[in-house]
């Protein structure tokens, strides 16, 4: 054993990964059918009007304003149509005094016309006239040309997260493919002799990989590329080559080995090949997290203990991946509720404590570090500061919900 000279607290722990970031500058060119989610990589500018011509914004009548001006219920003005104007269909009439247009909601509005009168403010006067009950000023229900977007604007800035309006603005001047920035390759891997790949046959002493699916799972719902690798047993030189393997990706996540036992190599890993940033946070579950730098790539070296390796992945990969990502941060869901049952930390360490929300109260979930079940039901974690050794049911927290 080599045990821990000191650990950080997990806002320092935070505070040095934020100052490790290193966000991707890759760029790659995709259909703006693929990109959502994605972060854009350079300003985008519109080059033509939205919409490209003054259209109506109503079903109605295409008029001169001032011809409505007396126009009420009691006193109607009698235009005359001169035509019929359907969507996708320019006009072919001028409308002048006296006239107007027959024209529905997105056709382009008639030479002439400088306002709609809503259908509904109108009675038909047999087919070629119509009655208007009520006076529109110029400018009424009317889109004018470039009313969204004119050439310059720009519609897309260069980091923006491209979310449903932002592609639906590329695709209304046009657009069909955007720079956005790559996702981070993130090498994925687990380290143990006794772990192996669920679906093979468990020999005695081994255990099914349960890390390198819930980090996959995670680096994929936070804007990363997973790169699952064969896990690696305890032997360094195995742990090198494997290094190797992860060595272009831009941040690489390993579980195992992470601790101070004897066959525990991350650390000596770390001290043959990178520079070592931080090694021990005071939380719990999760203590023996390890982050380095090896060669380009930032390094996690993160404790096999299922729960505690998700833990961390919530805690610190994924602010660290975002960041890289160049994604805003994440913005979990909170909720307040009563706690429906005591719970006693002894940890002495900032408790991430999972929970399950039952019956609009918050039910302890929290098994052990090992127990993957102490998160897979569970919906979300309280937090217990280092210095608190109680929480006395009934009291409220508050949830982060996974
Ligand atoms: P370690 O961090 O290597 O000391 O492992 C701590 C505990 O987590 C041990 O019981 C390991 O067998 C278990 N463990 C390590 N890696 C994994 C993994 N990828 N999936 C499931 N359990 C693991
Ligand atoms: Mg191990």
């Amino acid at each position: 054993m080599r045990p821990f000279a000191s650990t950080i607290p997990v806002e320092e722990a935070r505070r040095r990964l934020a100052d490790a970031v290193r966000p991707v500058d890759r760029t790659e060119l995709l259909p703006i059918t693929e990109v959502a989610g994605r972060v854009a990589a350079a300003d985008v500018s519109a080059q033509l009007f939205v919409p490209p011509f003054a259209r109506s914004l109503m079903d109605g009548y295409a008029v001169v304003a001032a011809d409505t001006a007396s126009a009420s219920r009691e006193a109607s003005v009698r235009l005359e149509i001169v035509e019929r104007i359907y969507t996708g269909q320019p006009p072919t009439q001028r409308v002048s005094s006296g006239r107007c247009a027959e024209i529905a909601t997105g056709a382009p509005l008639p030479e002439g016309a400088d306002a709609v009168v809503m259908v509904e403010d109108t009675t038909a006067d047999g087919h070629d006239a119509v009655r208007v009950l009520t006076a529109v000023t110029p400018g009424q229900h009317i889109g004018r040309r470039g009313a969204d977007l004119s050439p310059g604007d720009v519609v897309v800035r260069r980091g923006d997260l491209l979310n449903p309006s932002r592609i639906g603005a590329l695709a209304a001047v046009g657009i069909t493919e955007i720079d956005v920035f790559v996702r981070p390759r993130v090498a994925l891997m687990s380290t143990g002799n006794e772990i192996i790949r669920p679906g093979d046959g468990l020999a005695e002493g081994q255990i099914y990989d349960v890390n390198l699916y819930t980090l996959s799972a995670v680096v994929s719902a936070h804007g990363g590329s997973a790169e699952p690798h064969d896990a690696t047993p305890d032997v360094i030189d195995d742990l090198e080559v494997a290094l190797d393997r992860c060595a272009d990706a831009d941040i690489i996540v390993w579980s195992g080995g992470s601790s101070v036992g004897e066959k525990d190599l991350i650390l000596d890993l770390v001290r043959r090949r990178g520079q070592m940033i931080f090694h021990g946070i005071a939380v719990k579950p999760g203590k023996p997290t390890a982050f380095a730098r090896m060669g380009d790539a930032a390094f996690f070296g993160i404790p096999g203990n299922p729960a505690s390796c998700l833990s961390n992945a919530y805690i610190l990969l994924v602010p660290f991946l975002r960041a890289t990502a160049r994604l805003p941060l994440d913005t979990p869901r909170v909720v307040r509720v009563p706690l429906a049952k005591r719970i006693v930390s002894s940890a002495g360490r900032h408790h991430f404590y999972s929970v399950r929300l039952e019956h609009g109260s918050a039910m302890p979930a929290f098994k052990g570090s090992g127990d993957i079940t102490s998160m897979s039901r569970a919906d979300g974690y309280i937090e217990i500061p280092e210095d608190q050794g109680t929480v006395e049911e009934g009291t409220a927290v508050t949830v982060t919900l996974f």
